[in-house]
């Protein structure tokens, strides 16, 4: 059986070593087939035309099932050397089985021998003591007891040999078991075999597609170049033509290249001799420019000369004017749009300005533009502090003795107590002015003594009453100076000394309380009524003790607007004609003031006969014509734009001329024409809108405003 075994595993080693082998080779194969299959992907590359043909999603297709082949036959190989593994196991369990079992049978060779030895002993003993007769009986007895040991090694010999029969059987079985084992693998080795054939097959079937492919890809190619030959053949054959042609045509076109040639060397020539001919005309062109700076440099010298000649002619004219025009000025403040104002149509904005020159106001009058030029004009964006700055110069003058006198013109509503008195956190001239007379005055102390008062009045109804006396219903006089200097003054009006200002503060406080408590409509009163602050300035010089007084009159004038136009009655009546008349006389005043006339209707009014002193002389006067800038306004705008512009342009004539001018106090005091047309330096609020106006140039005129103010 051993034997057998042995025989059987020699022949299944054998075996496996063979399929070991074919194994090996199959793997050659394998790889041999795949090498092939990755040159051939590199190798049919430029056969281009083939991309995306069947053959090649078959041949991709072959490829995938050799590469899950490949695959396989790894995963078989794996298998194959697991079986490998367990059947060298096993060999070598059989083979220590079989040294065990040779062992045993060694043992029971020896076993058997010793025992058949001491058989064959014993059967000699027997034979011999059976030949001696009485000891027989005492030899029979030990052969009996020695036979009973014999029997005892025999039955433990017997059972050795059972228990290496068993142990044999034992072996049996595992060589039973390893033979099925054998078996399994055998059946294993045989699928794996069956697998392997059935994978040959697909290998060389695939093999043999790919070839086809080839083939016919090999084949496509050839087509592909014998086309693309015969096409390279006939396109080769249409180039030979047009070369042909060409070579013609050049033959043809040399002579012409010929003359071209001849008309380039031609060419070349004349350039070469461009730059001598450029020279020339440059020099020639830059003599002449030359000479043409050169004139135009005469020209220049002789215009900047006639320029000159011509601004000190102007500088002359206008010293001249400034001196005609005396120390009367004319500005307008246009107010902003205000809630009061309302709104639709008629609060509409109607006055616009000149951006390039700020002495014009135009005014859109029931749809007709018209234009009026002032000495300035501010717009609704003026600040009270921009006002003050323009009239601060008059006021300082007022120290060095000068009479001042600023009225604030204009209709109810139009902004003259917002310019004079103004607002207690935006005060307006008045506050304004004093505060800058004291500091004027302070600064001046180490040399000067000033003593400021101030009095308040208001003229209502032609009747002048003090403002900061105990008895403000009390009516004033105004009367000349005994002493025959020709002085007025009113007896009984309060002046009130200021040092500081909190008590400027307190006077206009004391001013507007009284004015409060007497007039229970104080608005509508003091539409009414002109409102005056008479500020004097004395000073006397510390070391020579020269003494000057300045007086400044700020006046807020009673609403201009022409209400005995539209048929008032009674009280109203007399206060429009009161108003009138005041005003009248202050543009005649002015007029002839302007004009130099040798008499002056000072006592045509009281406010002109109180205000003698002060608009007579060397004094300064200002008058702020106040503008609403809305719709309908716009007919009251007119009139006292008209009124500012007169009082402005009331020109100065020779004497001849003064029984020419009109007088303002024989007609109402708007509309007031002058009755003859003398020439005026700005006409244009006479002249129809539009009607080629003669406006001289915003600078000069600004240039003279400053010389003004400085004056
Ligand atoms: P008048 O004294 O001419 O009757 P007011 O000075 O009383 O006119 O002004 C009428 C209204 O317009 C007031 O409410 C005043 O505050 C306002 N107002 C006038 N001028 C200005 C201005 N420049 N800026 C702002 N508000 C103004
Ligand atoms: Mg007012």
């Amino acid at each position: 059986m051993v034997e057998n075994l042995k025989e059987k595993l020699i022949s299944q080693a054998q075996e496996v070593s063979r399929l070991r082998s074919e194994l090996v080779r199959l793997n050659t194969a394998i790889l041999r087939w795949a090498g092939e299959a990755a040159g051939r992907e590199v190798g049919p590359k430029p056969v281009a035309p083939c991309t995306g043909c069947e053959h090649s999603q078959e041949s991709a297709q072959l490829r995938d099932k050799l590469s899950q082949l490949q695959l396989e036959v790894v995963e078989n190989k794996g298998m194959l050397s697991e079986l490998n593994l367990e059947v060298q196991q096993k060999t070598d369990r059989l083979a220590e089985v079989e040294l065990r079992l040779k062992d045993c049978l060694a043992e029971k060779a020896q076993e058997e021998e010793r025992l058949s030895r001491r058989l064959r002993d014993s059967h000699e003993t027997i034979a011999s003591l059976r030949a001696q007769s009485p000891p027989v009986k005492y030899v029979i007895k030990t052969v009996e007891v020695e036979s009973s040991k014999t029997k005892q090694a025999l039955s433990e010999s017997q059972a050795r040999n059972q228990h290496l029969q068993e142990q044999v059987a034992m072996q049996r079985q595992v060589l039973k078991e390893m033979e099925q084992q054998l078996q399994s693998s055998h059946q294993l080795t045989a699928q794996l075999r069956a697998q392997i054939a059935m994978y040959e097959s697909e290998l060389e079937r695939a093999h043999g597609q790919m070839l086809e492919e080839m083939q016919s890809l090999e084949e496509d190619k050839n087509r592909a170049i014998e086309e693309a030959f015969a096409r390279a053949q006939v396109e080769m054959k249409a180039v030979h033509e047009n070369l042909a042609g060409v070579r013609t045509n050049l033959l043809t076109l040399q002579p012409a290249l010929r003359t071209l040639t001849n008309d380039y060397n031609g060419l070349k020539r004349q350039v070469r001799g461009f730059p001598l001919l450029l020279q020339e005309a440059l020099k020639s062109v830059k003599a002449e420019i030359g000479q043409a700076i050169e004139e135009v440099n005469s020209n220049n010298q002789e215009l900047l000369r006639k320029y000159r000649r011509e601004l000190q002619l102007r500088k002359k004219c206008h010293n001249e004017l400034v001196r005609l025009k005396g120390n009367i000025r004319v500005i307008a403040r246009v107010r902003p749009v205000t809630k009061e104002d309302g709104e639709g149509p008629e609060a509409t904005n109607a006055v616009t300005f000149d951006a390039d020159d700020d002495s014009i106001i135009h005014l859109l009058h029931k749809g007709k533009p018209v234009s009026f030029e002032l000495d300035k004009v501010f717009s609704p964006r003026a600040s009270q502090q921009d006002v003050f700055q323009e009239v601060q110069a008059l006021i300082t003058s007022c120290i060095d003795g000068f009479n001042v006198c600023i009225f604030a013109y204009g209709q109810t509503g139009a902004g003259k107590t917002y310019t004079m008195e103004g607002t207690p956190e935006n005060p307006g001239i008045n506050q304004r002015a004093l505060q800058l007379l004291f500091s004027e005055v302070q600064e001046k102390a180490s040399d000067w003594d000033y003593t400021i008062t101030v009095s308040a009045a208001e003229i209502y109804n032609e009747v002048l009453r003090d403002l900061l006396g105990q008895e403000p219903q009390e009516k004033l006089e105004i009367r000349l100076c005994p002493d025959g200097s020709g002085q007025l003054y009113v007896p009984g009006l309060t002046e009130f000394r200021v040092q500081s200002v909190e008590d400027i503060n307190k006077v206009f406080e004391f001013g507007h309380t009284n004015r409060t408590t007497e007039f229970t409509n104080l608005n509508e009163h003091s539409s009414r009524s002109h409102a005056l602050l008479i500020v004097t300035v004395r000073g006397v010089d510390c070391s020579t003790g020269l003494r000057t007084t300045g007086k400044l009159n700020l006046v807020d004038l009673a609403g201009s607007e022409r209400v005995g136009k539209s048929g008032a009655e009674g009280s109203r009546l007399r206060e429009a004609q009161h108003i009138n008349k005041s005003l009248s006389a202050l543009g005649d005043v002015i007029a002839a003031l302007r004009s130099r006339q040798g008499h002056v209707p000072f006592r045509n009014s009281k406010l002109t006969y109180l205000l003698q002193d002060s608009l007579s002389g060397d004094s300064k006067t200002l008058m702020v014509v106040q503008v609403s800038p809305v719709e309908k306004n716009t007919s009251e705008t007119l009139y006292s734009l008209k009124f500012a512009e007169r009082v402005r342009s009331v020109e100065l004539g020779p004497g001849s001329r003064r029984a020419e001018l009109g007088s303002w106090s024989s007609q109402e005091h708007l509309e007031w024409e002058p009755a003859c047309q003398t020439p005026q330096p700005s006409a244009r609020a006479h002249s129809a809108p539009g009607s080629g106006t003669t406006s001289r140039p915003g600078s000069i005129r600004r240039k003279l405003q400053c010389y003004s103010a400085k004056r």
